[in-house]
């Protein structure tokens, strides 16, 4: 089973992703995760992207779509992936899905994460105290916010078409929104 977990900055999609990687023995395909990684590592690619990331603003598509590509193509993690973060515009959405049908594999739900934006900016600034990210100061949290609101519409109207949805209320405790994501793929499981 492939999974994409929705939702904006905030929402919870790492700490969910975690929780079904565990349960349901499926890889976490962060992008964010692996651009931050290469800012870590003082790659070329991440001297380009880390003014882009700490304003923000969305890397190129072109950028996120070759990190994801080694991922999909792997034998190892053939329908064992869970993408937070990925896709989060149309672009990317139509390129997973055509990345997807060239290795025999489709996205089988995708969970969207609701959350308003006080919880967020609370989320967020307790984030910044554990994990220190460098884009989690409440300003470039809104910017972030507001890259959500204005790229990721498109996305949720074509898997909306596909009937792909599965809205979980995000304000929940950890473990209530664990059990409702835990339902939803025990039903598609069978
Ligand atoms: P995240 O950890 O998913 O919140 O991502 C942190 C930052 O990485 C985002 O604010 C973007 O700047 C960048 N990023 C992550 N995933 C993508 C993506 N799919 N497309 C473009 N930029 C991305």
């Amino acid at each position: 089973m492939n999974i994409v977990i929705f939702g904006p900055p905030g929402a919870g999609k790492g700490t969910q992703s975690k929780f079904i990687v565990k349960k349901y023995n499926l890889y976490q395909l962060s992008t964010g995760d692996l651009l931050r990684n290469e800012i870590k590592n003082n790659s070329e690619l991440g001297t380009k992207i880390s003014s882009i990331i700490n304003s923000g603003g969305l890397v190129s598509d072109e950028i996120v779509g070759n990190l994801i590509e080694k991922f999909v193509s792997s034998y190892e993690y053939k329908n064992k992936i869970i993408f937070d973060g990925y896709p989060r515009t149309l672009i990317q959405a139509k390129n997973l899905n055509n990345l997807l049908k060239n290795y025999g594999q489709k996205i089988d739900v995708v969970l969207k994460l609701t959350v308003g934006l006080e919880t967020i900016k609370k989320r967020i600034s307790e984030r910044q105290i554990q994990e220190n990210r460098s884009d989690d100061s409440e300003d470039i949290a809104i910017k972030r916010f507001q890259t959500y609101d204005q790229t990721t519409k498109p996305v949720l109207e074509y898997y909306k078409k596909q009937k792909l949805i599965k809205e979980v209320n995000g304000e929940q405790k950890i473990e209530e929104i664990n059990k409702e994501i835990g339902d939803i793929i025990d039903l598609i499981e069978g």
